[in-house]
């Protein structure tokens, strides 16, 4: 294959959309799997939507999901700046290239008349409404006489009606537009600034993208990128329109029903390796049916082929169930530090647990939760004694010969001398042969005793990792209780 250069050209709004994180990381995967290079550019060129920190925030979240790119704002590379808002020269100087070819013009058309010419093209109901070219026709003297007099003004591309545009796109194949629909774009602003069309054309020349992989969204701006790689004379890109996100009910993904953010989903204690596997498969599969994906096995599978065009719908069922896969196969050494960074920022003053004993928690619970904060959340009763105990629970499990046989329990595990579980083990089924009773009877009493809930770990296990002074100190507590109720 040629020279694969691809990039990721977002426009700095503040957060990482989910639907750009789907972006950067199928141009990443392309990148690493064709040995190719993958670009951070920053498209911010419109000075209105200027947001402090969103750059920042932006490669924060990148660097958080894994995808370090090659060249970039804060990486450099022989193609910079990799901030548009520095490159305003750049832009400026291709856009005289473009009129002195007479492939665009300066227009000093105000907003009043731009705004009369819409009204009056609403009123005539057409499908549309377009730049008329008034300044098209303005000689060589009256447009030098308007720009020595300082008069506010844009350029504007010139686009020629009824011709067919035609492109290729890896993903929908075909696609023809006809110029007839495309208004003769503004290029330049009227506070220098180009817009979006004009930068990302010159950028995606001057840095040699081959591969421009981008949301469906701009699949309308395209025609107008080939009219200006035309007018130029330059080369095209080959284009890849990814699939837009659906929310379950097939409307487009949006703010109002969930989360959007990057950020968001971090901050709610997804995995990012969870999240790279479920954002991959939004509108890509390797042609079978397996879904579980670290990222070193997405780029060996990964092709823009295999991309859908249906739009993809983002099932947060499907993400959960991926974070808990993903926290499974984590070994409990690396679940150790996330587990003490939340016990940091939980309600429980526990910071004398020792490593081994958060390590004992973990391989307990690591079957039965989903997320790293699940092990506090769903087990509180390893980090502190049961506020208070299930009530159906109490009403299946707490018997009234249920005191007698908690003080049983109490008093062989007070004998023991090894602590195993195993040990524990024995000394239940002891008691449950002296009681004459099923060992489940003991057990769910008991786990109620400990815990205060009806489900858990094995019941060995969290016996084992609470320690014999605080099982029996449970038990006693919970003797009165039921003795007071
Ligand atoms: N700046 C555009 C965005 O915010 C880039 C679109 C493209 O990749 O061409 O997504």
């Amino acid at each position: 294959m040629e020279n694969i250069r691809v990039r990721f050209a977002p426009s700095p709004t503040g957060y990482l959309h989910v639907g750009g994180l789907r972006t950067a990381l199928y141009n990443y995967l392309f990148a690493k799997k064709n040995n190719g290079k993958f670009i951070l550019r920053i498209e911010d060129t419109d000075r209105n939507r200027y947001v402090e920190g969103a750059v920042e925030n932006l490669i924060k979240a990148l660097k958080w999901a894994g995808l370090d790119y090659d060249e970039g704002p804060d990486a450099g590379g022989n193609f910079g700046p990799y901030l548009q808002s520095q490159r305003l020269d750049i832009y400026k100087k291709y856009a005289d290239e473009l009129i002195e070819k007479g492939h665009s013009y300066y227009c000093f058309c105000t907003t009043g008349r731009l705004q009369s010419l819409r009204e009056e093209q609403e009123k005539q109901k057409l499908p549309q409404a377009k730049y008329d070219k008034h300044c098209l026709s303005l000689s060589k003297s009256e447009i030098e006489k308007n720009l020595q007099s300082g008069m506010p003004h844009v350029v504007r591309l010139n686009v020629l009606p009824n011709q067919k545009i035609v492109f290729d796109d890896i993903i929908r194949e075909r696609v023809e537009f006809d110029s007839s629909n495309v208004d003769d774009q503004v290029l330049i602003k009227s506070d220098g600034y180009p817009t979006y069309h004009l930068a990302n054309v010159v950028d995606d020349h001057l840095m040699q993208i081959s591969h421009v992989i981008r949301g469906e969204e701009w699949l309308s701006s395209t025609p107008k990128h080939v009219l200006l790689y035309d007018a130029f004379g330059w080369e095209r890109p080959k284009f890849a329109h990814l699939p837009l996100l659906l929310n379950p009910d097939k409307s487009k993904l949006s703010k109002r029903q969930g989360d959007v953010a990057v950020e968001d989903y971090r901050d709610k204690g997804f995995l990012k390796d969870a999240l790279v596997n479920f954002v991959a498969l939004l509108g890509w599969n390797a042609g079978d049916d397996k879904e579980f994906y670290y990222m070193n096995e997405l780029i060996e599978k990964f092709s823009l082929e295999r991309v859908n065009k249906a739009g993809a719908v983002f099932d947060l069922q499907k993400l959960n169930w991926l974070n808990a896969e993903h926290l499974r196969k984590l070994s409990d050494e690396q679940i150790l530090p996330m587990l003490k960074d939340e016990i940091l920022h939980s309600e429980f003053n526990v910071l004398h647990l020792t490593d081994e004993h958060l390590l004992l928690i973990i391989s307990a619970m690591k079957e039965r939760v989903s997320f790293v904060k699940e092990f506090i959340t769903t087990c509180p009763y390893f980090y502190e004694p049961p506020k208070e105990y299930e009530q159906k629970a109490i009403e299946k499990n707490w018997k009234p010969e249920t005191p007698e046989q908690l003080t049983k329990l109490r008093n062989a595990f007070t004998e023991l001398k090894n602590l195993t579980r195993e040990d524990y083990e024995h000394a239940l089924a002891k008691v449950a042969e002296e009681l004459n009773v099923g060992k489940g009877k003991l057990i769910h009493p008991l786990r109620l005793a400990v815990s205060g809930q009806s489900t858990g770990p094995g019941m060995f296990d969290l016996l084992f990792i609470l320690g014999n002074d605080e099982v029996i100190k449970r038990i006693d507590t919970a003797i009165e209780k039921i003795k007071i109720s």
